[in-house]
Parts: structure tokens; C-alpha cells; sequence
């Protein structure tokens, strides 16, 4: 941070980051970094989490749709609440970064309220929301999705391979899954999430802090292609009906289509191809039929339906240059796309251009639990730059200064709107 700098109440970079190391410790040893939600390990985190609310001197709950919260009441009954706050638990073999470092980095902008005596008329409240990963129960976002009114009683009766229900499961955790209508709010006047960008471009770029537009809808579609088994050599190359060479071309296409829609200014655009199957898949057949799913992600719906439109019709060129029928494309699954709020954006970039830090917008390929938050009340992201871009693994890596950062970024932007 530059001396002079105008304001501020900073945090404490140091203490910050022995925290996200302390915490980091706590992780399946034979596989780090491993705290899954609903495991031994992970109430083990929660519990950490916990003994360092209550020495903050937070007001700590836990919601009925299991999120621990550690709150600051303000000073003005009826203002709402200001919320930060990210996820603790993590995927198999990952890093010590993804979701807690947001975690860790609300019990600090708490401590440095605390610590300052500064008074909000807002509530402030510092929350790990339950289960963001996806987990044996078949459902990420858990706790940011009960917290929104977005826990349906289906969802809690999806049930884990050992036979144990999602409610049942929340309750263990101290969740009251009887009455999750308790757990959603209306209060929330600005929501902040802290989260490392889990891709490349800050760090490319060098750039200290990045401002998310929106995160992502996510469509995946599926693609069939039916030809005929044929022997591969007596089979003349005219008399063909080759399924995967349909394919092949279809997915060039979407290669090409997907490079053009990236940089026609409508925001973040990227297709994969990564499921491939071809039938019978012998080397001296050929193939009979051949599928791919298409994950597709874009912060615009309008270019998603173009994509889908524009490989619709590449896929049924392709089937009738090979002499094969289509199946599709059908839309496997479709996420909407959550748009961060325009004020609060503007808001966090105003206060670092004021902290003399660096700044570009960008859109967020990954999921969050801020895209829930999104659909009660405004909702801002804050990316810190991380190493290689690398996530989900145990390499990930972020800079103490980076954190510290973001935190100090965060906390500007809650005193702030605080004021207004
Ligand atoms: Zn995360």
C-alpha cells in the first residue's frame, strides 16, 4: 500500500495470511488441500472458523440452511445488512485459496472494525456459506442457495451413494433444514465476495485487482451424430455414412465460432468439446455413431442462443456432407447468466483507484456463490490475482500483498456505501 494514501482502515496483511495458512493446515493429510464439506475435517475448519468469530468479538449464528455467520450490528435498526464472505470448504486435492481466502479475508475487515471502533448503520455481517463445491450429494452452492430462497425441498432430499439425505446432512452440520424458509433474507442492501480469479488474466496483465461483470451462464449441449458400421476396408470412401467425421467438423466449427465470439465486444465467450464417445470405437469399423457435449459459457444470453443457432445449423451441414442423421443439439443444462451490480462495481473501483491499486473489469468463467446473492440483493465480486492462473489443485497460489489488497479494497467499499 503507498504511504499517504488517503484513508484508510487497512488490514493486517500479516495476521490475515497466517490465517488462510492456519486453516490451510486443516486438510485430509494424506491428500491437501481437502476439506470437504460435510466431513470431519470440514467441522473441524468450521470450528476454527467459529473460535475466531467469538475472539473477534462477532455476534456467531449459524442459519438454518447451515452458513456460519459472524455479525456486527449496526447502529441503526432497520438499515439491513452489509454481507461479505465466500465459502471454507473445498474440492478433492484442492488449494488453500479457492473460497476460504474470501473467508478469511471477511473475519479480518470484521477485526479491523472492530479493532477501529468504526460504526456502521448497517449490520455487518462476515459469512462462510455452506457446501459451494460440488459434493457427494450432488449439489454445489448449497448455503448461498438456502440464503436466497433457492433450497427446494427436492434438492434437500438428494441423497449421498451411503443413503443419507442432503437435509440430513445439513442438520449434522447445524443447519435447520425443518424450517430453511428461516434462512432467506430480504435484508441484504450490498453483498462482497473476495475470490481469487482462478484463471489467468490479472496476473498476465498485472493488474492488482479485477472487477467481475458478471459470472457466467453455463449451457451444455448435446450433439448426435448416426451413420453406419461399415468395414473399415472394404467400405470405398463414397459409400461412407462416417459418423465421427461429422463430428471432427462440428467441433472445428465450434472451435472457430467460439474465437469469434469472444472478441465481438458482447463480453466473456468460451466453448469445449471435452466429452467424446464414437461407437462401436474399433479401429477397423467404421464409426456408427458419434456424441459430443458441449459446455458452453458466455455472461450473454443473447450470444449463447446464437452459438446454439449457429451450431445448429454447422452441425446439420456437416451431417449431410457425410450422409449421416443429427440428434440435436439438446440443451442438457442451462444456468442463467448473474450480473454484478453496476454500483457496487464502480464503487470497489473507485476505492482502489483511491488505495493506488490497478484495476479492470472482467467476467467470472467459474461459478459462485455470489451469483445467488445476485438474485436478492446487489452483489459485487473483487478477484485478487493467482499464479498461473491455477485453481483446483494444490499449486494454487496467491500473494499475501494480493489479499491484503483485495480486503483492504473491500472495506473501503463497505465504509463507503455505509455513508451513502
Ligand atoms: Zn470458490
Amino acid at each position: 500500500m503507498p504511504t499517504g494514501s488517503k484513508s484508510k482502515k487497512l488490514v493486517n496483511s500479516e495476521r490475515l495470511w497466517n490465517d488462510l495458512m492456519s486453516i490451510g493446515e486443516l486438510t485430509q493429510k494424506d491428500q491437501p488441500y481437502t476439506r470437504r464439506a460435510f466431513t470431519p475435517m470440514f467441522a473441524q475448519g468450521r470450528e476454527w472458523l467459529r473460535t475466531k468469530f467469538v475472539e473477534a468479538g462477532f455476534e456467531v449464528s449459524q442459519d438454518a440452511a447451515g452458513n456460519l455467520i459472524g455479525k456486527i450490528p449496526g447502529t441503526t435498526a432497520g438499515a439491513g445488512t452489509i454481507m461479505v464472505g465466500s465459502h471454507s470448504d473445498t474440492v478433492p486435492s484442492g488449494g488453500r485459496f479457492d473460497g476460504v481466502a474470501g473467508v478469511i479475508a471477511a473475519l479480518e475487515i470484521g477485526r479491523v472494525i472492530k479493532e477501529n471502533g468504526i460504526k456502521f448503520k448497517h449490520d455487518i455481517e462476515l459469512v462462510d456459506f455452506l457446501a459451494e463445491e460440488p459434493n457427494v450429494y450432488g449439489l454445489s452452492c448449497v448455503g448461498s442457495r438456502g440464503i436466497t430462497g433457492n433450497l427446494s425441498s427436492e434438492s434437500l432430499a438428494f441423497t449421498e451413494p451411503g443413503g443419507e439425505k442432503l437435509s440430513e446432512a445439513i442438520k449434522r452440520v447445524g443447519g435447520d433444514p425443518e424450517r430453511i424458509s428461516d434462512a432467506k433474507r430480504s435484508d441484504i442492501k450490498a453483498f462482497f465476495e473476495l475470490h481469487i480469479e482462478q484463471g489467468p488474466i490479472l496476473e498476465r496483465e498485472k493488474i492488482e485487482i479485477g472487477l467481475v461483470t458478471a459470472i457466467v451462464g453455463i449451457r451444455r449441449i448435446e450433439i448426435v451424430f448416426n451413420g453406419e458400421a461399415d468395414h473399415a476396408g472394404t467400405t470405398p470412401m463414397d459409400l461412407r455414412r462416417d459418423a465421427a467425421v461429422a463430428l471432427a467438423e462440428t467441433i472445428v466449427f465450434i472451435r472457430k465460432i467460439a474465437e469469434e465470439f469472444a472478441v465481438i465486444g458482447l463480453g466473456h465467450f468460451v466453448a469445449t468439446v471435452g466429452v467424446v464417445e464414437v461407437q462401436p470405437n474399433a479401429m477397423n469399423v467404421v464409426p456408427q455413431s458419434a456424441r459430443l457435449v458441449i459446455d458452453a459459457r458466455s455472461e450473454s444470453r443473447e450470444l449463447l442462443d446464437r452459438f446454439v443457432e449457429e451450431v445448429t445449423r454447422s452441425a446439420a451441414t456437416a451431417a449431410e456432407s457425410y450422409r449421416v442423421s443429427c440428434d440435436g443439439p439438446k440443451i442438457l443444462s442451462d444456468s442463467i447468466p448473474s450480473i454484478c451490480d453496476n454500483d457496487l462495481r464502480i464503487l470497489l473501483g473507485n476505492c482502489a483507484k483511491d488505495l493506488g491499486l490497478t484495476t479492470r473489469e472482467l467476467a467470472s468463467g467459474a461459478g459462485h456463490d455470489a451469483a445467488f446473492l445476485s438474485r436478492v440483493a446487489p452483489a459485487a465480486m473483487v478477484f485478487v490475482p493467482c499464479l498461473r492462473g491455477k485453481s483446483h489443485a494444490p499449486e494454487e497460489w496467491a500473494e499475501p500483498t494480493a489479499l491484503a489488497a483485495g480486503a483492504n479494497v473491500v472495506t473501503e467499499a463497505m465504509i463507503r456505501f455505509d455513508a451513502i
